[in-house]
C-alpha cells in the first residue's frame, strides 16, 4: 500500500487556480521528485502534504492519517497529519541564536515533548549523520550554508517523520555547497527513507528518483520513472522546461 496518497488537490489564491486537480500516490521508500517551470505550483503541493496550505478540496492520506481538505477538517487533524513528514525548507528557518543541536531539539524537545537528555543524544548522532558531528555548538552563522542545510534534515528527521520533504534544498545554496547536500539526500535515499523532492537537480532526479512527475499550470501534465521523463517525455510542454534548464 502507498505511503502516500493525493486525490483530486485543488488550491487557489484569491481567484487564481494554483492546484488543478493534483493526484499522486508514492510507496514506501520511493523518492518521488516534482520539476515544472517557476509558479506551476510545486511548492503550494509539497506544503499541502502537511498541512502548511490548506487546499480547497481533494484529499491527502499519509500512513494512517487522512485529511479530506474539502471537509473543513479540524486543526487536530491537521495536525495530526503535519505529525507525520519532515520538511526542509529552500532557506534553512534555522533559529540563529541556537546552536545547531539546540536547533535539532527544538521540534522533539518543545513540540513532542521528548526527554531535553535524550534528544539531545539523539541530535549528536543526527548530526554525525548529516556529517556535522563537530558543529554541533555552533551558531548557523558560524556555519556555511550547506552545512546549515544540513542542519535543517538533521532537524526534521529528528521528527521521527514517515515521509520527507524537501522544497528546492539547494537552489539558494552556493554552487560548492549544492553537492554536500545533494550526498546527505542520496544516502537518505539509500536508506529507504520515502522523500518528496521539489528540485532543478536534474541528474539527482536521474540518479536518485524513483518517480518524476512534471508540474505545469497547476497540473501533473505527465509522470513516470526518470528516465521516461527525463529522456523521452511525451509532453512539448516538457521537453520545452527540459531544455530550459539541462
Ligand atoms: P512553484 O513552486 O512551482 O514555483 P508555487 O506553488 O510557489 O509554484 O506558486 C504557484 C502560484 O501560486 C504562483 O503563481 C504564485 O505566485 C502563487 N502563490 C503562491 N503562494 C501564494 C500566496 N501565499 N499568495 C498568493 N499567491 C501565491
Amino acid at each position: 500500500m502507498p505511503l502516500l496518497e493525493v486525490t483530486g488537490l485543488r488550491a487557489s489564491f484569491g481567484d487564481t487556480p494554483v492546484l488543478r486537480g493534483i493526484s499522486l500516490s508514492a510507496e514506501p521508500g520511493a523518492v518521488t521528485v516534482l520539476i515544472g517551470p517557476s509558479g506551476s505550483g510545486k511548492t503550494t503541493f509539497l506544503r499541502s502534504l502537511n498541512a502548511l496550505e490548506t487546499p480547497q478540496s481533494g484529499v491527502v492520506r499519509i500512513g494512517d492519517t487522512t485529511v479530506d481538505y474539502g471537509a473543513h477538517p479540524a486543526r487536530r487533524q491537521l495536525a495530526a497529519l503535519r505529525a507525520h513528514s519532515g520538511m526542509v525548507f529552500q532557506a534553512h528557518h534555522l533559529f540563529p541564536h541556537r546552536t545547531a543541536l539546540e536547533n535539532v531539539i527544538e521540534g522533539p524537545v518543545h513540540a513532542q515533548h521528548r526527554p531535553r537528555a535524550d534528544a539531545e543524544r539523539e541530535a549528536r548522532d543526527l548530526l554525525a549523520r548529516v556529517g556535522l558531528a563537530d558543529c554541533g555548538d555552533r551558531r548557523p552563522a558560524e556555519l556555511s550554508g550547506g552545512q546549515q542545510q544540513r542542519v535543517g534534515i538533521a532537524r526534521a528527521l529528528a521528527l521521527h517523520p514517515e515521509l520527507l520533504l524537501f522544497d528546492e534544498p539547494t537552489s539558494a545554496l552556493d554552487p560548492e555547497t549544492v553537492g554536500e547536500v545533494l550526498q546527505v539526500m542520496r544516502d537518505l535515499a539509500a536508506e529507504g527513507w520515502t522523500m518528496v523532492v521539489v528540485t532543478h537537480e536534474i541528474a539527482f532526479a536521474r540518479e536518485v528518483a524513483d518517480q518524476v512527475a512534471f508540474l505545469d499550470g497547476g497540473v501533473i501534465l505527465e509522470q513516470g520513472p526518470p528516465d521516461r521523463i527525463l529522456t523521452r517525455p511525451r509532453e512539448v510542454r516538457t521537453r520545452q522546461f527540459l531544455r530550459r534548464v539541462l
